[in-house]
């Protein structure tokens, strides 16, 4: 999943200051897992937006709508309406899903209400941690199922570095080695000779972004359109 955390209130309101009619955008998938940006999230910020504007007596107007996901153009087609209703749309959904919202409404202001932090998993409620870094190269069936590129704190692909101490890591003393927990889970899954297999530099010269990707049943469509 995709994980985000809202913005300071002060950030959002600061956005916001030159609008009287607002819209925020809610995303029922990722974001509302990480209780960042689903409907929840989005009638909480509602009601502190609705409150701070009452104290300051500043007009405000508030709509909320939250659509299953932002990154895909059939959720968003749902938001039509009330984006035309509004001067300025906040959306709470990831950094995608808000380019997607910007570009189909393309005349709306539309402003991000969370900040996008990585690509992780649900440890246990309200806690989440980082494992992987979208790195077009997949190197797990070699690490033992581990991601040396996101759990190391160097990203060193031929680990360890070398300042290992009791398998901690020495830019965090707190957290484990990535290279530490490779070797023991390949000796666990028997499968230690794996650890001395080297990795070739990786091609950074043949990455661009924005990154772009067409599922193989779906290319002769689209090559018949270009
Ligand atoms: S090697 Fe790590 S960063 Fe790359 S795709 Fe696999 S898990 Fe993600
Ligand atoms: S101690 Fe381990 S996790 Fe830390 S930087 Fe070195 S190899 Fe990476």
């Amino acid at each position: 999943m995709i994980v985000a955390q809202r913005k300071p209130f002060k950030e959002i309101e600061a956005m916001l200051a030159p609008y009287k009619r607002v819209l925020i955008a809610g995303c029922g998938t990722c974001v509302a897992v990480c209780l960042a940006g689903g409907e929840k999230e989005v009638g909480l910020l509602a009601a502190e937006l609705s409150i701070a504007s009452q104290i300051q007596g500043r007009s405000l107007t508030i709509g909320e709508a939250t659509v299953e996901r932002q990154c895909d153009r059939e959720f968003l087609t749902e938001l039509r309406g009330p984006v035309e209703a509004y001067d300025a749309v906040l959306s709470l959904a990831c950094g995608a899903g808000i380019q997607f919202l910007a570009e189909m409404y393309d005349s709306k202001p539309v402003f991000p209400g969370v900040d996008t932090t990585f690509i992780g998993v649900n440890e246990t409620v309200g806690s989440w941690t980082e494992r992987c870094r979208a790195c077009h190269a997949c190197v797990l069936d070699a690490t033992g199922g581990i991601c040396p590129k996101t759990i190391c704190a160097k990203g060193l692909l031929n680990g360890p570095c070398g300042g290992t101490v009791h398998g901690k890591c020495e830019v965090d003393t707190e957290k484990p080695c990535a290279w530490t927990l490779i070797h023991q889970r390949l000796e666990k899954t028997d499968r230690l000779d794996q650890i001395r297999q080297t990795f070739a530099p990786g091609r950074h010269d043949i990455r661009t972004t924005p990154a772009y990707q067409t599922h193989a049943a779906y290319k002769r469509r689209f090559e018949a359109h270009a």
